[in-house]
């Protein structure tokens, strides 16, 4: 990446902890096979589901090492309340099935002194495992300075213009190139709260968006003025 976007990174993640504040982080790291488990059960569903679906599979099977042994479709029924019950759990199935064969343990211990890029290449040579979940494992269970792309992170830095690519996957290489040290935690986590609440896929609120002014977006709601502007307009013709 250019000076100039990495310059960007930094002045989006300012405004938006201007706008968010600093994302609460875990008071207990969760382990990298919990967090990639964790992961893989928060695709395509909402964070309370995916919660309930793990919560679920933890208590009936405490250990990992339980949970492989009971099997997949064990698994799947634990995990029914986050939808895509075969895909998650034929997914977990390859990774307690591959790590029992690689190490002989449930855990992920044995790749996490690694680099950030080796890892990628273990974690994603577990079949189900996509770039995405890796890079949830290194930034939120090993405090790596990796932003992960999802839908969300990909539809806005695009929109930014810090990156022009036509895919999450590459959208991650790109911003993963030389991202600005240690701010990958907070503006990955504002980067979502502002895919969900203001730069929506098909209707962004631009007028209230805190990076309007930075916003390369073509579609850019230029109708919308800032809501600034709109309340000291409204102001006026109240006097
Ligand atoms: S100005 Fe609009 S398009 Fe640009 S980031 Fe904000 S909401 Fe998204």
């Amino acid at each position: 990446m250019e000076k100039k976007q990495i310059q960007k990174i930094i002045d989006v993640n300012r405004l938006l902890l201007q706008q968010f504040g600093i994302p609460k982080q875990n008071s207990v790291q969760p382990s990298p096979l919990d967090m990639l488990i964790g992961t893989i059960l928060s695709q395509n569903t909402n964070d309370k589901n995916s919660y309930q679906a793990y919560k679920n599979l933890k208590t009936k099977y405490p250990k990992w090492e339980e949970a492989h042994k009971a099997g997949r479709v064990s698994i799947e029924k634990e995990i029914r309340i986050a939808g895509l019950g075969y895909q998650k759990s034929k997914a977990i199935m390859e990774v307690l099935n591959g790590l029992n064969k690689r190490f002989g343990k449930y855990s992920l211990d044995d790749i996490i002194g690694n680099n950030d890029e080796m890892i990628l290449t273990q974690l994603t040579a577990f079949k189900g495992i996509g770039v995405k979940t890796a890079s949830c494992v290194l930034l939120f269970a090993l405090g790596r300075n990796v932003c992960p792309v999802d839908t969300h992170v990909h539809r806005t830095v695009n929109r930014l213009r810090i990156v022009n690519e036509n895919t999450p996957d590459k959208t991650f290489k790109k911003l993963n190139e030389n991202f600005p040290p240690k701010i990958a935690h907070s503006f990955h986590t504002n980067l979502i709260r502002l895919g969900r609440e203001i730069c929506k896929p098909k209707s962004p609120s631009c007028g209230i968006c805190p990076l309007f002014d930075l916003c390369h977006y073509e579609l850019k709601n230029s109708t919308s003025t800032k809501i600034t502007e709109q309340k000291s307009f409204m102001l006026l013709d109240n006097i």
